[in-house]
């Protein structure tokens, strides 16, 4: 699904967003955003390089060539290559409204989706159960991935890889990371994987099926059918092999499942809510956690977390070792959720059992902003705010709702956002 893989790219990028910040020596234009955004943030500053873009080539082109890169491939990949103002774009738009759980697991888990990844999973089922012997990922995952990264390779994205990673690495505002992806991109094409005109991919460089970024696939990606090429755009045991190996490699457990849905006891401890705490099964039990359905949770020996992705009033899920896992591949938590929930309805579990309120609007970027800096001034440090609630906002926000005797979930709403107006109103008054 286009929309739902765009918004993964999308945080991705607002992940690198705050680890390399924006830092422009020259700023050409802004973007036409709408007025109000204009006066509801700082402006988002296109940036540009001094360098011209051939100059940048040249210097490019030396270090490529230094890594190993032979002046046929560099020059065969290059070969009139322009900065692509689209990607540009892409790469500097905001979600206006942060995505709630039930829009987002509606996006991603359609009942259409689950039938086909039904079919897909039978039609391949003796290569998949060869894969989970080999790497010990079961089929359903590495089928739920494959249906939300790519919609089971209808959505691979229409860039050119090089020329995308071309102009996100000559921008500024990530260059250095960009820079080493587009270097290890003309890599892959000098080890002949594939042809450089076939290198497609995402505005922001994930190539294939299985949507890898070039130091993905440099690091995990392999040739599983033996033809000599690695081949994540077309070969389909390639495809399975190279998601099996990097999630072996990265603490994939065969033998366990992601997590799943649960029941909270009316009276529950919020701050043993969120992946800081890891307990074992055995302890949520005696807290009084049960399965959704009200049953007594399954007795191994295992340690989970609490996750609540739209507060104490929404589902509750307990997740293990492999939710964690899902999470390197992106770190978004409703994504991890969308991965084992719709592994589960593949092989015919039900659906959840508190789905969510469908009503509820996200929070704007403007409104996360403002109760940022509310927070900020009633004593609970948010970091700088920029519009995008992290780690350090929800642990603001869990202390502001402990102070006011409220479920520390973390969770933001409209209603403490209110809560947090009027106390402003009353301590300037
Ligand atoms: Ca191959």
């Amino acid at each position: 699904m286009s929309s739902l893989f765009g918004e993964t790219l999308e945080r991705l990028c607002s992940t690198l967003r705050c680890c390399f910040g924006i830092e422009s020596k020259r700023m050409i234009r802004l973007l036409p955003l709408g007025a109000a955004a204009y006066l509801l943030f700082a402006p988002i500053l296109v940036t540009a390089n001094d360098q011209s873009f051939d100059s940048w080539l040249n210097d490019l082109r030396k270090e490529a060539l230094a890594r190993g890169v032979s002046a046929e491939t560099f020059d065969a990949a290059l070969k009139g290559v322009e900065p692509l103002e689209r990607v540009v774009e892409l790469d500097r738009r905001q979600p206006e409204f942060t995505r709630t759980f039930a829009s987002y697991m509606s996006l991603a888990i359609s009942q259409k989706r689950i039938e086909r990844a039904q079919t897909l999973m039978r039609q391949h089922k003796d290569l998949l159960d060869k894969i989970h012997d080999q790497y010990g990922v079961q089929p359903r995952f590495l089928v739920a991935f494959w249906g939300l990264e790519s919609n089971f390779g209808d959505h691979t994205g229409g860039f050119s890889v090089i020329a995308a990673l071309a102009t996100l690495a000559y921008d500024e505002r990530r260059s250095e990371f960009f820079r080493n992806e587009l270097l290890l991109a003309l890599q892959i094409l000098e080890e002949d994987h594939i042809a450089p005109d076939a290198m497609n991919g995402s505005w922001a460089g994930a190539m294939g099926q299985l949507q890898f970024m070039p130091s993905t696939f440099t690091g995990y990606a392999i040739d599983q059918d033996g033809d000599g090429k690695q081949d994540i755009w077309q070969n389909l045991p390639d495809i399975f092999g190279s998601a099996a190996n990097y999630l072996g490699q990265v603490g994939w457990r065969g033998d366990e499942t992601w997590g799943r849905e649960v029941q909270l006891p009316e009276r529950f401890n919020w701050d043993l809510t969120g992946l800081g705490t890891r307990l074992p099964l055995q302890e949520w039990d005696r807290l009084g956690v049960r399965r959704a359905d009200g049953s007594p949770l399954p007795v191994v020996d295992m340690e989970g977390s609490i996750v609540l992705p739209s507060g104490h009033k929404g589902p509750a899920f307990l997740v293990y070792k492999n939710y964690r896992t899902i999470m390197i591949w992106n770190r978004s938590i409703l994504y991890a959720l969308a991965v084992g929930h719709l592994a589960d309805r593949i092989v015919g579990l039900g659906p959840l059992e508190n789905p969510g309120n469908s009503e509820e609007k996200g929070l704007s970027r403007y409104d996360v902003k403002e109760m940022q800096v509310l927070l900020n001034e009633a004593g609970f440090d948010t970091g700088n705010p920029d519009g995008i609630f992290g780690r350090q906002s929800r642990q603001a926000l869990k202390s502001y709702q402990r102070h006011i005797g409220a479920p520390a979930d973390g969770y933001p709403t409209k209603e403490l956002l209110q809560a947090l107006k009027s106390q402003s109103v009353d301590s300037n008054s």
